[in-house]
């Protein structure tokens, strides 16, 4: 049977950043499809600034921003960094935008009744996959158990396992609830008008690629017999039109997947905590009282919950976490236990009776 320091299931950018982050030491990427197949083959991969009132979850995203850019020049992967022009999307959002003006934090300056930033840009998946090498065994897990100090996954044995599943459960976690969001992008073959010496963004990103638009995305909830199809894809050329005019064209790229987010939007990062332990032992959580003490599972970690913005949060989240792991860094806000509290205190005593029936 083969032996791993880190087993990381799941090939989106999540796990091979991940992998990427250990591979100093004897790790293996798995996943049942391939590299960058799920919602990471799906991704625009624009990467550029998030406005609005200055709060840790901007700073989170911003500061992950910047370094994306470092990370993936230091790799030889083109960025296309050539500025994005973030536009308001109606009278409300014009409001909004003045109002966010005095806590933006990175550089800008005003056009076009917008904002510019010249940290824009966006990375070709496809780039990413050859750039980034890491061992890699396609399979389904369907397995993971302890056995012993180490971890079983399928027919592995694993020190460490890190899920990066995305929007699908290998293990059920009650307190991490990762919602799906279905989105589309597209590209597209025709004539249009404007400058496209930057890219820009409003109900969507539109950039030109070559010689053709890519135009990104669409959000749908509560879908997950969402497939890609041609109205959806309409639905995105309205959106660009009103950012620059599209005479003609042609759809000739249509992607979509299921983005992972979680109730806050922040992703979820870190050691998954043994529920049950952790409440048959202090019962008072679910009445409110602060935990003494969080049981973890040993050696088991999450990272998850990317939402919108992949391909610069994973990066951010991925290197925390190798922090975390290796120097017991502090996730902050990005930790496994924040979630864990607020259900405690709403689904905690229903999930406890669940258990105590169970056993009797
Ligand atoms: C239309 C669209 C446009 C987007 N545009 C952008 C953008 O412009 N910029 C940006 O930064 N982000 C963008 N995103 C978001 C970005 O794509 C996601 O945040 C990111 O891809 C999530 O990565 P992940 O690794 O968490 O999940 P995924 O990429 O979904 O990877 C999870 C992987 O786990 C595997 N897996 C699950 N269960 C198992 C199992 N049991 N065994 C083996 N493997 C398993 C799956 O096969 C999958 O490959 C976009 C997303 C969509 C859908």
């Amino acid at each position: 049977m083969k032996h791993f320091d880190f087993v990381i299931i799941g090939a989106g950018i999540a796990g091979l950043l991940s992998a990427y982050m250990f591979r100093n030491y004897k790790t293996l990427l798995i996943d049942k499809i391939g590299i960058l197949e799920g919602a990471s083959a799906a991704a625009g991969a624009f990467l550029f600034p998030k406005i609005g009132k200055r709060s840790t979850y901007t700073d989170f995203i911003n500061s992950a921003i910047l370094k994306s850019f470092e990370f993936y020049e230091n790799l030889g992967i083109d960025t296309h960094k050539k500025g994005v022009l973030l536009l308001p999307r109606d009278e409300k959002d014009i409001e909004k935008f003045k109002e966010y003006e005095k806590d933006i934090s990175l550089p800008f300056e005003k056009r076009n009744g917008g904002f510019f930033f010249k940290d824009g840009g966006f990375i070709e998946v496809d780039e990413v996959r050859e750039k980034i090498k890491v061992p890699f065994l396609k399979e389904k897990i369907t397995e993971l158990k302890k056995e012993g100090e180490f971890w079983r996954v399928n027919d592995i044995l694993a020190k460490n396992v890190i899920l990066a599943t995305g929007y699908e459960n290998l293990i059920d976690i009650p307190y991490i609830k990762i919602r799906a969001v279905w989105g589309e992008r597209i590209e597209i073959e025709g004539k249009w008008e404007g400058n496209f010496d930057i890219f820009y963004h409003k109900n969507c990103s539109v950039a030109k690629i070559k010689d053709k638009l890519r135009i990104g995305a669409t959000h749908k909830r509560n879908c997950l017999n969402c497939k890609t199809n041609e109205k959806e894809a309409l639905e995105l050329i309205q959106k660009a039109k009103e950012i620059i005019k599209i005479e003609e064209f042609e759809i000739s790229d249509i992607k979509g997947g299921f983005r992972a987010a979680s109730v806050d939007y922040f992703p979820v990062v870190g050691e998954i905590i043994d529920v049950k332990k952790t409440l048959f032992n202090q019962p008072r959580i679910v009445k409110g009282e602060n935990p003494k003490e969080i049981f973890y599972y040993k050696n088991l970690y999450i990272i998850n919950a990317m939402g919108g913005r992949g391909f610069s949060n994973a990066l951010m989240c991925a290197t925390m976490l190798k922090k975390h792991i290796i120097n017991s860094e502090n996730l902050g806000k990005i930790n496994t236990k924040r979630l864990f509290i607020k259900w405690a205190r709403k689904e905690g005593d229903r999930y406890l009776r669940k258990e105590k029936n169970v056993k009797s």
